[in-house]
């Protein structure tokens, strides 16, 4: 689809009538808009209406639509009509390498345990450059629909280690200047009690990545976690982990990492935590949670909540229909003052038939399956700001004097708009440059699937 408007090709321009979310922007904007201009035009559910200036691939000046010295430029404008502007969206949760694999590993019943079996056989499939081309297609996807920076999980064990983050590190290098890469092993956490456990970290560590791995409920739960965490603490390197993404209420995965993270932060281990799914959580007895939460905010752990891929794998049983949407507590743990993120996890492989990385999708969805609606108040952030920071990432993730012109254009002015339609003529804006959406064509990988349909 063409884009809503068109762009001058030229470096200084004034975006006008830019819809922005007060919470997608920089702290230092609402203040100094109020202090210096008077009122800003605020609309429902807090926005603020503003002229943008974008100049040598920055965001130079952010004025009210009443000040009247954006009307009196020279420089060319583009008239968005009130539609919504967002920084480029921050996806701290996906799988690249296994993504776009369905047509040749379909998952046969849908479920956790047959999503895992089906990768357990594509690994034969996966050399270098069928790992290059599936990750690269994602990476793509991504771009086009307006993300900036993503992380992905990399199945690495023993023999796999070395191909994953040579293909990672080829397209992080490849990709550098338009997509920010950030990569984290994932195995058992049972491969860190043995040797190869070291030398994963110290692989991990020579590439910048980050340490992670999946938390199984298991009798060496504890003694698997002091192992990561000594490992990480050694190295300096921030931790991911996949936990309690199944809907046993005897899977307390997260409480375990939050008891060991509390005592590796008194012997000063200062690494970001995040875990992802915690799905269990919402279905634990509200005492449970309570403590749960209390030593999560005391550990300093984020959560990284993945609904898209939940509400596919979670509460599925042939013959019955699903009423449990799969998701972690999402309000609640806001509330608790735990940061959360969303994302997109799986796209097109065993784990979740679909998706295409894309961020406007995973916060619709997000919103439409955990009420993150009325008011929708800062949760626009937790596919931006929030993950930017819990990547560790400054100056990306919101809207601000001096920030790079990172943004995403919407036709929509309203949330109901915004969330009604899939915005496939938004236009992308990198350093302030409109990028080409087209998105990669699905034939592109048929020679890599086995399949050739014929008409
Ligand atoms: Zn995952």
């Amino acid at each position: 689809m063409s884009p809503f408007c068109s762009f001058p090709s030229v470096d200084s321009y004034w975006l006008l009538n830019a819809t922005i979310p007060d919470c997608l922007l920089d702290d230092s904007i609402v203040p100094s808009i109020m202090d210096g201009k008077g009122s800003i035009t605020s609309h429902t559910d807090g926005f603020s209406r503003l002229n943008l200036q974008i100049s040598g691939g920055n965001v130079r000046t952010i004025l009210p639509v009443e000040d009247p010295s954006s009307l009196s430029t020279t420089l060319p404008t583009v008239d968005l009509r009130g539609g919504q502007v967002w920084p480029c969206f921050i996806d701290m949760h996906t799988h690249l390498d296994k993504g776009h694999s369905w047509e040749r590993s379909p998952n046969p019943n849908g479920s956790f345990q047959g999503a895992m079996a089906a990768v357990r056989r594509d690994a034969v499939n996966c050399h270098e450059e069928d790992l290059y081309r599936r990750m690269e297609f994602g990476l793509l996807c991504s771009y086009a629909h307006g993300t900036s920076c993503l992380r992905t999980h990399l199945d690495t064990p023993i023999d796999q280690m070395e191909l994953r983050f040579d293909v990672f590190t080829s397209l992080q290098k490849q990709w550098q200047g338009r997509l920010t890469l950030q990569s984290v092993c994932l195995v058992g956490l049972d491969e860190f009690l043995t040797p190869f456990g070291e030398k994963l970290s110290d692989r991990v560590s020579a590439i910048g990545g980050v340490l992670g791995g999946v938390a199984w409920m298991d009798p060496e739960l504890d003694n698997q976690l002091h192992r990561v965490f000594a490992l990480a603490h050694e190295r300096r390197l921030d931790l991911d982990f996949h936990v309690d993404e199944t809907h046993d209420p005897n899977s307390c995965a997260l409480k375990h990492v939050a008891l060991i993270a509390e005592r590796y932060r008194t012997v000063g281990y200062s690494g970001r935590i995040t875990c992802g799914h915690c799905c269990s959580l919402a279905v634990q007895p509200p005492a449970v949670v309570r403590d749960t939460l209390e030593r999560v905010r005391g550990a300093g752990i984020a959560i990284v909540s993945l609904p898209l891929c939940n509400l596919y794998l979670q509460d599925r049983q042939p013959g019955h229909t699903p009423y449990w949407r799969g998701t972690t507590l999402l309000h609640e743990l806001k509330a608790a003052n735990i940061p959360v993120a969303l994302a997109s996890d799986n796209c097109r492989d065993p784990f979740f038939a679909y998706g295409d990385h894309d961020g406007l999708e995973v916060f619709t969805h997000s919103v439409r399956i955990g009420h993150l609606d009325h008011p929708m108040g800062d949760w626009p952030r937790a596919v931006t700001a929030t993950p930017a920071s819990l990547m560790g990432l400054t100056d990306v993730g919101r809207i601000g004097v001096g920030l790079s012109a990172d943004l995403v254009c919407f036709r929509a002015r309203y949330y109901s708009e915004l969330l009604s339609r899939p915005q496939s003529d938004r236009v992308v804006l990198r350093q302030g440059i409109p990028i080409n959406t087209q998105l990669p064509d699905y034939e592109t990988l048929d020679d890599l699937m086995g399949t050739t349909l014929v008409p």
